[in-house]
C-alpha cells in the first residue's frame, strides 16, 4: 500500500508544530521542532506571505501528515463525510480516529502511527476475535483490540505502552492484558487533533 515517505521531521517543520510522527524520539531533545522550528527549505527562515488558501492547505497538509495518509486517500475520506448528514468536519476527523492503526496507536500499543500501521499490517492485531490487518479498518463502539496470542510484537508493545501517558476518553485499554475496547463514537471535543477541520472543509469546498 502507498504510504507517504517523505522524511517526518520535515513534515512537523513545514507544519511548525510536532505532529508525534516518530515515537519515542518526539519526547526527547532531538526532535527537529526542538533545535530548528523554522520550515525547512533554502527560504525557511524568508517571510511568507499569508493569505486565507495558503491557512486552509496548511490545515489540510497538517491532518493528512497526522494520520499519515496520501492527498487521495484523505480526499476519499472528505467525500465520504460531506456526503453524511453530520456536521461535515467533524465527521471527517471521526472517520481518520476510528481507523484501526489509529485505535491502537490512541491505545497506547505503538508508540507512533506509522508504528501502529505496521503493527496491523502484519498482523499483530484481533479485533472482535479476528485478525485484522488492514490499517484502514474502521472500528465502532463495543468492538474488542486485542492483541495476536503469541505475537512476536509483544514487547514493541510493552515498550510502547510505557511511553503512553494518557488513552482516549472513548477508549478503554489494559495494557497488561495488551487489549482494548472502542466505547464509543468520539465526539469532537475528545479528538485533540490540532486543526481547525472547518478550514478543511472550505478548501475542499471550492
Ligand atoms: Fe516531529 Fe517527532 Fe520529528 Fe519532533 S521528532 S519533528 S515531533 S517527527
Amino acid at each position: 500500500m502507498a504510504r507517504d515517505r517523505s522524511p517526518k521531521c520535515k513534515q512537523c517543520r513545514r507544519e511548525g508544530m510536532k505532529l508525534f510522527l516518530k515515537g519515542e524520539r518526539c519526547l526527547t531533545e532531538k526532535c527537529a521542532i526542538e533545535r530548528r522550528s523554522y520550515p525547512p527549505g533554502e527560504h525557511g527562515r524568508g517571510r511568507i506571505k499569508q493569505s486565507e488558501y495558503l491557512l486552509q492547505l496548511r490545515e489540510k497538509q497538517k491532518a493528512r501528515r497526522f494520520y499519515g495518509l496520501l492527498e487521495k486517500q484523505f480526499r476519499t475520506y472528505y467525500a465520504k463525510a460531506a456526503k453524511g448528514s453530520g456536521i461535515t468536519g467533524e465527521e471527517l476527523l471521526r472517520m481518520l480516529e476510528t481507523r484501526l492503526d489509529n485505535v491502537v496507536y490512541r491505545l497506547g500499543f505503538a508508540a507512533s502511527r506509522a508504528q501502529a500501521r505496521q503493527l496491523v499490517r502484519h498482523g499483530h492485531f484481533h479485533v472482535n476475535g479476528r485478525r485484522v490487518n488492514i490499517p484502514s479498518y474502521r472500528v465502532k463502539p463495543g468492538d474488542i483490540v486485542t492483541m495476536t496470542p503469541g505475537s512476536s510484537a509483544e514487547a514493541v508493545m510493552r515498550d510502547a505502552t510505557d511511553l503512553t501517558a494518557s488513552v482516549a476518553p472513548w477508549l478503554e485499554a489494559d495494557h497488561d492484558g495488551l487489549t482494548g475496547k472502542i466505547l464509543k463514537w468520539p465526539e469532537r471535543a475528545e479528538i485533540d487533533t490540532p486543526v481547525q477541520e472547518s478550514l478543511i472543509v472550505e478548501l475542499y469546498s471550492k
